[in-house]
């Protein structure tokens, strides 16, 4: 008998110790999957959306300046902060250059050469009007800055290469003569990490190479950014040559953006990029992790993709660019504003891409996007719950936000637990009606069929 009492006392305190791990699973069962602390992070919302000024070529005739010069306002307006330009300098193939066949990095549509005065999108005149506007309205300009290859030297005989190449270069701005011996192969290198296509491939050893792009203080980088006013940069191609050299160039001529162009859908690769170069890039595995996850119809194929869940804070996201628009490689068009919804609510920072905001879309929508991006979007992210038509995440900072994600044709909705308890959240997208967490923060949210919605407290 006093056996069984003990052994029915051990039982008991079995059976207390257990009780927590039970319950908790339990509920687990009718919540999320994921029940992370539930303390909200003191972190605000980052306020940087970035626009992507261009598209695969844009409309020619040199009016691409004053195009962009007339939307300032509008931009401004719907909280846009920061303005990716096209490659201001000429290129070899002059009035139809998109300016990534750089041949004079000081002609920006006013000397006579490669059949033109204007480049594809204006005179200087037009340039320095919209760098100037753009400024005094308060936006960051990020300049396109090629700096792998070159196009339109004259022949000339190269001894190194043993035949004639195509790598004399006289430029009518006068500056960054060309020969050579500046372009691989020459006497530092025979080749270094990539060329593009057959275009002359720069060697960024040779001392009038450095000091033209980065010592110089009439040179591209100091001018771009001192006398034009550029803050920051995009680097083309940078699978083109060692992440030193972004690396060197920031340290030297310095700015407040860096993004490097390092085309790869593997993060590793990405991330490795960044921390070798210490500078942004732009989230291709995020890019392609979302276009097989709302094209291919699963959105649990967003689960832990891209630079952003491994290095956020270097990550520049995006929905399309002008290449992937140009070979017709991007997320299909009704998808987009979901896409957008995930990029402007997650963290990384966000780039519209320009002919997504002036034609395709609805501008009203990617603008209510951006307010709640930068008034609701802080803090790191959990999912909460995925499957192949659903997805929902929250972002854990003060106030914080829900994003519920729906490609199915029907509503949906999920228990999921949030960071408020005994709160009313509202639907900032105005999709779905209001709801109230109970006082362990679990609350139903709804999202309409194809469609997205994104919660937060009301009254914000
Ligand atoms: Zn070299
Ligand atoms: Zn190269």
């Amino acid at each position: 008998m006093r056996q069984i009492n003990k052994l029915a006392w051990r039982f008991l305190i079995a059976a207390a110790m257990l009780f927590p791990i039970l319950y908790s699973c339990s509920k687990g069962g009718d919540g999320p999957d994921v029940q992370p602390p539930l303390t909200a992070e003191t972190t605000t919302p980052s306020k940087d959306v970035m626009l992507q000024t261009f598209y695969w070529d844009v409309t020619e005739g040199g009016i691409w300046w004053d195009n962009l010069n007339g939307k300032l306002d509008t931009w401004k307006n719907a909280g846009i902060t920061a303005l990716w330009l096209p490659v201001i300098s000429k290129g070899q193939s002059g009035k139809w250059s998109m300016g990534y066949d750089p041949a004079d990095y000081f002609d920006f549509g006013k000397y006579d050469q490669y059949g033109t005065v204007e480049t594809r999108f204006g005179s200087e005149t037009e340039l320095l009007s919209l760098l100037t506007n753009a400024k005094g309205k308060g936006f960051k300009l990020v300049a396109d800055i090629v700096l792998n290859h070159n196009s339109g030297g004259e022949q000339e005989s190269n001894p190194v290469a043993g035949k004639l190449t195509y790598t004399k270069f006289q430029p009518k701005s006068g500056k960054f003569f060309r020969s050579y011996s500046d372009f691989h192969p020459n006497a530092q290198h025979v080749s270094d990490e990539g060329s593009f296509g057959d275009m002359p491939d720069l060697c960024h050893d040779v001392d009038n190479v450095k000091s033209w792009f980065w010592l110089r203080d009439d040179g591209v980088g100091k001018y771009y950014k001192n006398v034009l006013g550029f803050d920051g940069w995009r680097f083309d191609y940078v699978k083109g040559f060692s992440p030193n050299i972004v690396k060197t160039w920031n340290a030297n001529v310095g700015g407040s953006i860096s993004i490097g162009e390092y085309w790869d859908g593997n993060v590793t690769l990405v991330n490795d990029w960044c921390k070798a170069s210490q500078s942004g890039a732009f989230d291709f595995p995020l890019f392609y992790g979302m276009r097989d996850a709302f094209n291919g119809g699963n959105l649990s194929n967003l689960d832990g993709k891209g630079l952003i869940a491994v290095n956020p804070e270097a990550a520049y996201t995006f929905v399309d660019n002008h290449d992937l628009r140009n070979a017709g490689e991007d997320i299909v068009d009704a998808q987009k504003m979901k896409a957008y919804c995930y990029i402007l609510t997650a963290t990384g920072t966000p780039f519209i891409f320009y002919s997504d905001y002036e034609s395709l879309l609805d501008k009203s929508k990617l603008n209510q996007l951006i307010w709640i991006r930068k008034n609701l979007a802080a803090g790191s992210m959990t999912k909460l719950y995925s499957s192949s038509n659903e997805y929902i995440f929250r972002r854990n900072g003060t106030p914080g936000l829900l994003t519920y994600l729906n490609i199915g044709n029907t509503a949906v909705q999920q228990k999921v637990r949030t960071t408020w308890g005994n709160s009313v959240l509202k639907d900032y997208t105005g999709n779905n009606p209001d709801v109230t967490t109970d006082a362990s923060g679990y609350v139903t949210i709804g999202c309409q069929p194809n469609s997205y919605a994104v919660y937060s407290v009301k009254g914000l």
